[in-house]
């Protein structure tokens, strides 16, 4: 017997009922419905699970089902992904439930090739919702998985690109325990996320030790193999808090298709070369909204790192010296009080000024 054929029967004989024994109680893991594993496979994308799990529940409480999820405004759906980062799920999530009501009846899809259809769902979801929720005999491939798999059989190729990734999900699709897919995916990812641990593998507690080519090796932490990350470029953003005569505060909707579309902020921009952030605040605010500001005292910086950049926010007080807010490089545009702030939603990096303001 190869060493492929080893670890099929090991993953089989070893790895399942390892898992059977030892899994984690996660909230959807109970009561699993279609419906519950999508939700929670969208949020645990990017997203620990013991952050994610919080969310899970107030995301239940307030949207029990399809339909009711399908019946909220956007808004109330951003409000209650507030926080949790990459808002396009959220977004998409809303579109899908929206879709599979009006054009399928409420019923969710059941098979690989309509669920990968659903808006925000790629291979990764639909194998997950389709092993998890239909017994399909899919096989996911997530950060946790790549890990596992390339230790067992000492995978050597960068396992950033895109080839790669291809010959790890034929390798995950062999491996397949075929009939108990949504097992054996759980396993995987279980094992990845407790014991083939990215520094401190506890090889030791492996169930798959016996048949693991990187523990073989005595360097397991040498996969997977990685190519150099380029630098993550940083930004410096200036933003304001524009008051009024009556305490309130202005604030703007971003547009949809930018990225954290729908979300409300302070309004604000990038700072460009050789610009001071005063001087971005007060042209960025002519953009946005078409007022006049003078900018005043500074009240915070807040950092915030996103996948692909880090930024650092500066944010001053201003007031209107001329000119009424309208939206034109922003979809929509508020005063509120600052106790009333909370009631729409807002990023992580806005969210912290909101902190300020309110204990000021
Ligand atoms: S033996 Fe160690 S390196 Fe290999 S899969 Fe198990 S935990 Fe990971």
């Amino acid at each position: 017997m190869d060493h492929f054929d080893k670890t099929k029967r090991a993953v089989k004989t070893k790895l399942l009922p390892w898992f059977a024994a030892n899994k984690r109680s996660m909230p959807w893991r109970t009561n699993r419905s279609p419906y519950r594993v999508w939700i929670s496979e969208l949020m645990l994308q990017q997203t620990r699970v013991d952050q994610a799990t919080p969310y899970f529940h107030r995301f239940m409480k307030r949207f029990p089902s399809l339909k009711s999820l399908a019946a909220a405004s956007q808004e109330d759906v951003l409000k209650m992904w507030e926080g949790l980062g990459y808002y396009s799920r959220a977004r998409n999530l809303h579109k899908a439930a929206r879709l599979i009501v009006a054009e399928r009846g409420g019923r969710f899809p059941n098979t690989a090739e309509e669920i990968i259809e659903l808006p925000g769902v790629g291979s990764y979801t639909a194998a997950a919702i389709g092993s998890l929720a239909f017994n399909l005999d899919l096989a996911v491939l997530d950060g946790n998985v790549i890990r596992v798999l390339s230790r067992l059989f000492a995978y050597s190729k960068n396992s950033r690109s895109s080839a790669a990734k291809k010959e790890l999900q034929r390798m995950a699709d062999d491996l397949l325990v075929k009939g108990s897919a949504g097992d054996f995916n759980e396993a995987m990812m279980e094992l990845g996320a407790t014991v083939c641990l990215p520094r401190n593998p506890d090889c030791g507690a492996c169930p798959l030790a016996r048949v693991c080519a990187g523990l073989k090796s005595g360097a397991p932490t040498d996969f997977p193999m990685k190519a150099a990350k380029k630098k993550t470029p940083h930004i410096v953003v200036g933003a304001a808090v524009v008051t009024n005569r009556a305490g309130e505060v202005l604030i703007a909707q971003r547009r949809a298709e930018d990225m954290l579309g729908g979300l409300w902020e302070f309004p604000g921009g990038k700072v460009e070369p050789g610009e001071s952030v005063e001087a971005c605040v007060a042209r960025e605010l002519k953009e946005e909204l078409g007022i006049n500001v003078e900018v005043g005292d500074f009240l915070m910086t807040v950092k915030h790192a996103y996948s692909h950049f880090t930024m650092e926010m500066h944010v001053f007080f201003a007031k209107i010296k001329s000119g009424r807010p309208r939206p034109i490089e922003c979809q929509d545009h508020q005063w509120r009080a600052i106790s009333e702030l909370r009631d729409v939603p807002y990023s992580k990096a806005d969210l912290k000024i909101i902190d300020v303001l309110e204990k000021r």
